[in-house]
């Protein structure tokens, strides 16, 4: 008889991780695989020559339901937290200029021409609405604000989170609050300010930027601690159908471990991995997923973890980190400053700095060797933080698909493929091209999916 099992989760990254937890924390019986041989998907935290990498995701924000989660985990006391005040950087006109947060910093720095003030005033005081059709971040923030603004700090932030670019990117699909908020309010601005008054229970303050003493990868171990058995690694899914029996709807999918298949009868079927995979899985039962989810691009991005000598570093490396605009001419992204944020992340009197290099505007460039990527990252961090040697220790990961791009129509994708999935019960869908690639936005999404199923269970 074909072994049967309530739910399946097909991906152990952080969000099938979630979804797996929350299902049998439900009381729903719930099986997760995971093609690789180890559970977390793109979060890996490795120790090495005394250092603590990071090989993907450097931190993330410390939302409500992430903290509860850890709580329910017993990992609480296991999260470092980085100094709020932390400043971060953005390069302009060759030098690092502190970037201003608060509305008094930004209006008394000298980083922004009187211009982009005025229109921040202007938006505040006036009102405006957002045009009918998909706007990119660019185009959104040339048409209320200034190029400027957009140029020194809205594009390095973009390609900070996304590696994306703003020219490309939807506002309403990256950054929905936003046009929400104009949409709203008719100013970005007063939106803004009433949706943090209206939001129940929503913190007054930004949520902090957090990590584990371990790592992040604390959060995967920890998840797949809890589920145990009901976790296999070297798993993949190859095949799934539809089946029916009497009148009860499920697929049949087929796995591949330890080189030979074998078939598992389901009646919810939760995919958490990337589109591409999902794509090539979901073309076997279905018509039109395929489409929806191939138009969602991944940008490339390498990671170059470099390890310095801090008597070597002139400068005192007191912050985030940085980023680069694209008119600046460099490869690297930005650099997060790793072992001035957190303890531990590198050996007494080293430096751990980590930079990011590719990205949707320069595709290409992880293309290189991981000997030529090391070289280019200490060739253009060395002149801006006065390095004066060369680095005592190197790491690099690449991902050619590191990030979701939430591009113009991504929002019609995603309500094309919501629509799709509707018409095929017990079919459900979680992972970082939904909500948000931030970890916080994972979790939320693969809880909101976990309680979707298992109120189909129940019924
Ligand atoms: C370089 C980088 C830097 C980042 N920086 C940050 C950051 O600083 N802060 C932040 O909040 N977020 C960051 N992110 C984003 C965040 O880490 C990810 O969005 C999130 O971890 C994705 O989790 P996921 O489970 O949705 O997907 P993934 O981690 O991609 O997991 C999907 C899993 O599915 C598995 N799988 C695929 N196909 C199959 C199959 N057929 N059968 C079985 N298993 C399968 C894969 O092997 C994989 O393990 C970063 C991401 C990257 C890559």
């Amino acid at each position: 008889m074909t072994p049967h099992s309530s739910a399946l989760v097909v991906g152990a990254g952080v969000s099938g991780l979630v979804c797996a937890y929350a299902l049998r924390k439900a009381g729903v019986d719930t099986q997760i695989v995971e093609a690789s041989d180890r559970p977390g998907g793109v979060i890996r935290s490795e120790r090495r020559d005394g250092y603590l990498l990071e090989l993907g995701p450097q931190s993330f924000a410390g939302t409500a339901p992430l903290r509860q989660l850890c709580r329910e985990l017993g990992i609480e006391s296991e999260l470092l937290e980085a100094p709020r005040k932390a400043p971060r950087f953005v390069l302009v006109g060759g030098a690092l200029r502190e970037v201003p947060f608060s509305p008094l910093a930004f209006f008394a720095s000298s980083l922004f021409s009187v211009g982009t003030k005025w229109s921040i005033l202007r938006d505040a005081f006036g009102t405006s609405r957002p045009p009918e059709q998909d706007e990119s971040i660019a185009a959104f923030v040339r048409r209320k604000f200034s190029a400027e603004l957009l140029e020194k700090l809205v594009g390095p932030f973009v390609s900070g989170i996304y590696a994306g670019d703003p020219e490309q990117l939807s506002l309403r699909g990256a950054f929905p609050q936003l046009h929400e908020a104009e949409k709203s309010a008719g100013s970005v601005v007063r939106g803004m300010i009433w949706s943090a008054k209206t939001t129940k229970g929503a913190p007054q303050e930004r949520p902090a930027l957090l990590t584990f003493r371990e790592g992040n990868e604390t959060l995967t171990r920890a998840l797949a601690k809890n589920l145990g058995d009901a976790l296999r690694c070297g798993a993949e899914v190859i095949a799934i159908q539809r089946r029916t029996k009497g009148s009860v709807e499920g697929y049949e999918v087929c796995l591949s471990a330890a080189g030979r298949d074998e078939t598992l009868e389901v009646d919810h079927l939760i995919l958490a991995t990337p589109t591409n995979a999902a794509a090539e899985l979901l073309r076997q039962i279905g018509a039109g997923f395929e489409n929806a989810l191939q138009g969602i691009s991944y940008a490339p991005v390498a990671v170059v973890s470099l390890g310095y000598r801090k008597n070597t570093v002139g400068n005192a490396l007191d912050g985030f980190g940085f980023l680069v605009p694209r008119s600046a001419g460099l490869e690297i992204l930005g650099s997060v400053w790793n072992s001035s944020l957190f303890p531990g992340r590198a050996p007494e009197e080293h430096a751990l700095l980590t930079s990011f290099v590719g990205g949707t505007t320069n595709p290409q460039a992880v293309a290189r060797s991981k000997e030529e990527l090391s070289a280019l990252a200490h060739r253009e961090l060395a002149p801006l933080l006065d390095i004066k040697e060369a680095p005592v220790f190197s790491s690099v990961n690449i991902y050619q698909r590191a990030i979701p791009q939430y591009t113009l129509g991504h929002t019609d994708r995603l309500a094309a493929l919501s629509a799709l999935r509707t018409k095929y019960p017990g079919l459900w869908l979680t992972g970082n091209y939904l909500r948000s690639p931030a970890i916080g936005a994972c979790v939320e999404q693969a809880l909101a999916a976990a309680h979707a199923v298992s109120k189909g269970v129940s019924k």
